[in-house]
Formats: C-alpha cells, structure tokens, sequence
C-alpha cells in the first residue's frame, strides 16, 4: 500500500541526524519544505520533495497510492515521547488537592502517598485492568500526534508485578498501533517495607527482578530514581552496572528534587539518557555532553509541581543533546500531550520553537535508541508521520493548550484523521 502526502504548506524532516543527536545550534536545523510532499510504501518513506517532482520520479507508485492533500497544513515526523511511566492504575488527584494546601510532593511520598500509592493501586490491579487503562492512554497519545512511547515499570516493586507491568506493555506494543519501547524500573521508589533497610531491596532488584526481566526480554533499558531518599549514586550505579551485565542499556532519574550527581553518574556508566535535569550541575552537564548522554527534559513535572524548570538553555550551550518527555504519571506529571510539553519548552525553558522540535523527533529518538527506525522523514524510514493543521510550525509552540493534530500516520496507514482515531 502507498501514501502520497502533498502540498503542506510546511514538511519538516529532520533530516541529517540519524548518526549522532543534534547538539548546540544543530538542535535548530529542522529542514523545512515549503509546499513538501512526501511518499510512502509498505510503511516506510520513498521519498520526500515538492509533489511535481515525486509525481515525474515515482508515477509508478503514485498512480496506485492513497492521496492526502496536507494544503494549509504542516507535516512532521511523528512525534517521539521518551519517557512516560504508561503502565499503572488509578489517578491521584486527591494528592493534588493536598499538594494545593501545602503539602509537599516528597512529604507525601514518604508519608507513605505518592508512588507508594500507585504502587499499591497498580499491585492490585489485574493485567486486563491495567491494560484497559494504559490502551486508553495510548489511544490518547495518538490523538496528540506521538507514535512511539518508552514505558517504564517501576509501580510492582516485587518481581511479581514488574512483570505484569512489562508484560502489558508488550501485549500493547504487539496489539496497539502506538509503538513502545520498554524500560526495566524495579528501582522506582524503595517500598515502604523495607525503608529502614534499602540495600536489602537494592539486592533485591539485582539478583531476583534484573535476571528475569533480562532473560524474558522485557525491556531495553534499566533505570532508576537517583534521589535523595530514594537511591543513593551509589546503589543506582551498583543497579545499572548489574543491569548492564545483562545487556540492559543504563537511564537515570537525575537531579530532579536537589543536585546529586545523578547527571555526573549518568556520564559515567554510559546511560543513553538522564531524565529530569531540573538540579543538574554544570559540571554533570559538561560530564553528559562529552560523554553524548541525551537529556531528557521533563517540563510538565515542574509546571505541576510548581517547581522551577531545568536550564535547557545552559544544557544546550554545554552541548547536551536534549530531548523532551511528557513524564506521563499519575503523580507529578497527569498529562498525555507532548505538543503542550513543546509549548512549556519554549515558554518555561527558553528553547526556541525549531528546538522543541528536535527534541520531541530525532533527539528523542535518539534517547530510545530508535533513531535509525524514526524521528525524521527520510529514505527508507518509518512512515509514522503527523499532520498538524497549522500554516507553520511556531504556531504549534504558539496556541498553546490545544491539540492541532490533524492525521496521524503509523507504518503507512491513517490511525487519526480529522482529529479522531480510526483504529
Ligand atoms: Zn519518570
């Protein structure tokens, strides 16, 4: 089956950094098409250009393909969230009401609130409950314009329900058109049980949890919460280096909360990406850049826990490639839309809107290791493209709060038009 996608007013490919993440003033090279068209077949991109000149060189496939008229419209790379914990049940908007008195996120964490709460919620749970849950939110992502999603467990802490958690999302991966590239957390929170005694846990999830998510193969990545009260640099470096052993790629929760050296330790035991950022030092930042770990900016953690924002700017400048993640959560980021994480990007970060824009296509794909598959509209590609109706690209980082999404492409096939899925 052939896509012809013609005369956007804008197609924005990406083009050009599928070998290494676009860093420093790269992260604004968006390479735009005025009135772009692009074709597809068999859910991988032939071709991108201006329509008179596809329909000369490939009249062949065109003459068969199904047409789409993107005028007045831009097309982009669908678009890539990094980091969202996908897989849990339940909400905790009764947390939110106690955070708008006063209370803070981690006093209600260790209180025995937070992610102990989804924890318990998500252990209860049944497999079919937490994947009507989660398919409801893939189905959601796909309506903002994303196509493909990293998911973490890190709401079981025993091996028994990690793996329920692993497990839905590959049932997910395999069932929804929403790609998903899975993540290992047993290291999300230590559980209330064994607070006065972490390092027992610490040993828990790596002799009991980490061999068996390995040898089933449930997960790419390995991360953990680098933390104070959470894991020490210490124990998330014992975690990842075990994890490692087992061909498990290093993330890190980093320097969320206060500087901890969770950026420097991400350099240090080569992890693809360090999340959060919000306390990083400058050190860590120059630490990440040299060693080419990817940052992965989590805004709407900070807008919801009124928070002040990680320094995109100075991670930029230091040559930190970054990326941009909605953190979806059910504690500290309650959001599904990426495009909105791009506006805060610009708004509440300082990036500019062809920055936002790296960061949520190639870089992101990048820090999912998926960047020879996604995140541009190039030769040979996947055809996951996402038509955004608006007549240029700074509108979607300047109308803020809606969702432009317009057509969602996934392999080559329409999963949302006009604004609804069709799966
Ligand atoms: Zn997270």
């Amino acid at each position: 089956m052939a896509l012809f996608i013609k005369n956007a007013n804008q197609l924005i490919t990406m083009e050009g950094f599928s070998n290494a993440p676009a860093t420093h003033g790269q992260m604004k090279e968006i390479s735009v098409i005025e009135n772009g068209s692009l074709l597809a077949e068999n859910g991988k991109i032939v071709a991108v250009g201006n329509a008179g000149e596809l329909e000369r060189s490939h009249s062949d496939i065109i003459q068969d393909a199904k047409v789409i008229d993107a005028s007045g419209k831009i097309v982009a790379p669908g678009l890539v969230d990094p980091h969202t914990h996908l897989v849990h049940a339940g909400t905790r908007e009764n947390e939110y009401a106690m955070r708008l008195k006063g209370k803070t996120y981690m006093e209600i964490m260790n209180a025995g609130g937070g992610i102990h709460a989804t924890t318990r919620a998500t252990q209860a749970a049944s497999f079919d409950q937490l994947y009507q849950e989660s398919e409801r939110r893939m189905d959601t992502f796909l309506r903002h314009g994303v196509t493909t999603i990293e998911a973490k467990s890190g709401y079981g802490l025993t091996l028994e329900h990690e793996l329920k958690q692993l497990e839905v999302a590959k049932q997910l991966n395999e069932s929804h058109p929403l790609d998903i590239v899975s993540t290992f957390m047993g290291a999300h929170a230590i559980p209330m049980e064994n607070k006065n005694d972490p390092e027992l846990f610490v040993d828990l999830v790596i002799k009991e949890m980490l061999p068996v998510v390995a040898e089933k193969k449930l997960a790419v990545f390995n991360d953990v919460f680098c933390e104070r009260d959470v894991f020490t640099p210490e124990q998330s470096r014992r975690i990842l280096e075990a994890g490692k052993a087992y061909g498990l790629i290093p993330k890190i929760h980093a320097d969320e909360i206060e500087p901890y050296g969770g950026a420097e330790l991400a350099a240090e035991v080569g992890a693809i990406s360090a999340d959060h950022l919000l306390k990083a030092s400058v050190e860590g930042m120059k630490k990440m850049a040299d060693a080419g770990v990817i940052g992965v900016l989590l805004p709407g953690t900070a807008f919801f826990l009124m928070a002040a924002f990680a320094d995109a700017r100075k991670m930029i400048d230091c040559g930190v490639p970054v990326a941009l993640s909605t953190d979806a959560n059910p504690g500290s980021s309650p959001t599904l839309s990426l495009p909105f994480i791009m506006n805060l990007g610009c708004l509440m970060m300082g990036m500019t809107p062809e920055e936002v824009l790296s960061a949520t296509t190639i870089n992101a794909a990048h820090a999912i290791g998926k960047e020879n598959d996604i995140g541009s509209l190039e030769h040979g590609k996947k055809a996951d493209i996402t038509i955004f109706d608006v007549p240029n690209y700074l509108v979607l980082s300047y109308q803020y709060g809606m969702n432009h999404v317009n057509t969602v492409i996934k392999d080559g096939v329409p999963v949302v038009e006009n604004g609804q899925l069709v799966i």
